[in-house]
Order: structure tokens, then sequence, then C-alpha cells
């Protein structure tokens, strides 16, 4: 049975992320999630650049946690943070980076996971004439179901913005004053359908970690952690880009596991090998 049946988690968290986190971990975990309407998640930094974020992604994950935990008294947290840009392998698609972290303030324990994807409409767009046709932009943008944020240089005029009539006006009545504008898809969770997505699909990939356990020493939290090793090219035989194993490792004590990632494959197609195909 998972150590957080029926434990009463915190989600601290803003942007109506318990769309897409509260369900997994209740039926995965069996926990029951609280969340606090105002914990201002903002001080932490935001997506419009407002605050200027200091800390790591994973630092501002755990110090968003610790602190919602001491602020309202729970022994549970759950703490989210997502970062967008360039995808880290294919720098010339865009990324959506999500992060969410489980915190165990009774053990110390802090387990946690990511996701990756490039399913994201993070985009901006600027222009200067009163009568321009950013049309093409909101389609691009999956507008109006995305919202937007209008922005005159680091000026924010206006977030969520979620219907044509009310952007028009917003543009229209600004455009003389600022002589130029810019659009910004609007990235925070609830309004932005293919965000909530990506989290979704990680709280899934997080609850499940949470109720499985160290087989050395039964702590929670045992998981992936990285990709090991290389496979050898089928022509040459030197070590590709390619990776071997997944290391599933536990957050306290040394006991790892190593998987093949995939059983097929014994050698690397030479099209990856730096010598057959540089
Ligand atoms: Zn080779
Ligand atoms: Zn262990």
């Amino acid at each position: 049975m998972s150590p957080y049946q029926n434990k009463k988690v915190l989600l601290a968290s803003m942007h109506q992320k318990e769309l897409a986190i509260q369900e997994p971990f209740e039926e995965i975990v069996g926990c029951r999630l609280e969340v606090i309407d105002n914990f201002n998640t903002d001080q932490f930094g935001t997506f419009s650049g407002e605050v200027e974020r200091v800390l790591t992604a994973y630092e501002t994950l755990k110090q968003k946690a610790i602190v919602a935990a001491e602020q309202y008294n729970y022994d549970y947290v759950i703490s989210s943070e997502g970062a967008f840009g360039p995808h880290p392998n294919y720098l010339l698609a865009n990324s959506d980076t999500e992060m969410l972290l489980f915190y165990d303030r009774v053990n110390d324990y802090f387990i946690s996971d990511y996701e990756i994807s490039m399913e994201t409409n993070l985009a901006d767009y600027e222009f200067d004439q009163p009568n321009h046709d950013y049309s093409k932009f909101l389609d691009k943008v999956m507008f109006p179901s995305h919202a937007l944020i209008l922005k005159a240089e680091n000026i924010v005029i206006a977030k969520g913005i979620k219907d044509r009539a009310t952007l028009d006006q917003l543009v229209a009545e600004n455009i003389h004053k600022y002589g130029k504008l810019k659009l910004e898809t609007d990235m925070r969770a609830m309004n932005n359908p293919s965000r909530m997505k990506v989290i979704s699909l990680l709280a899934n990939k997080l609850a499940k970690r949470v109720i499985s356990h160290c087989k050395s020493c039964d702590t929670p939290g045992f998981g992936i952690t990285s990709l090991s090793g290389y496979l050898l090219c089928e022509l040459c035989g030197l070590p590709t880009k390619i990776k071997k194993y997944r290391e599933h490792k536990c957050i306290k004590c040394d006991y790892l596991e190593k998987e093949v990632i995939d059983l097929s494959k014994q050698f690397a197609d030479p099209k990856y090998c730096d010598y057959c195909n540089p």
C-alpha cells in the first residue's frame, strides 16, 4: 500500500494545475490533494518575465515546496515548475519543460520528475501598424483556445486575452500610444491547454514514481534518473551517441538498476556514428 494513502497533500501551485495533477495523485498514490487559492508562486518568478528568475528550476521547485509546507503547515507538498524555450536536443524547435516535485517533509524526501515536450505554442509576434492583420499568428498559436499576452516593449498591457474582440480593442487602444506592440503566448497552465496536457502526463509519471519503492531500503521515489552507456556502431564498433541504459536510482541509498532501453537493438545504426557518418 502507498505510504501516502489518505494523506493530505498540498498542491503549491497556481493557475489551476490541479486540473492535471489531482486525478493521477488521488488515483495512483491514494492521497488527497488540497489546493491553496492564494499561494503566490509568482514570488519565485513568472513566465512573462516580470520577476527575474534567480534559482535553477530544481532549486525553485524545492524552495516552493519547503516554503508552502511551512507556511500552511502541511507534511506533504507538490510543487511545479515550467520552462519554455529551444528544445535541448533540437534547437530549432521550441519545447515545454515541466518539472514536478513531491515533498515528504516528515522523512525529508524530495521526489521529482520532468517531461520535455515539443507540443508547445510558445511564440511571439511584433507589429507596428494600426490595421495590421495578425490572424495567421493567432491561428498558429491556437488562439483563442490558448490565451495571449499583449505587451509594449516590456510593459504588460493585458494577460489572459481569450477573445478576438477584446484583443482587437486592446490593440486599437494602444498601438498609437506605444507605436509597436507585441503578442506573446500566455504560458500559464489554465490559459494553455497544450501545457496542461504535458503537466498531466508528468503528473501520472511522478505519481507512479512516488509509489515505487527501492528494493534495497524501501524508500519511495525509486525511478529513472539518467541514461548511460553507449550502443556500439554496427559497422565500425566504436561507441555512438545512442544511449544504452536507463538508470533507475534510489533517492536515498546507492541502489541502482540498469535497464536496456531497446532490447531489440544490440548495435547502433551507423548514421548515429561520428566515425562512419561525421
Ligand atoms: Zn561507425
Ligand atoms: Zn534505497
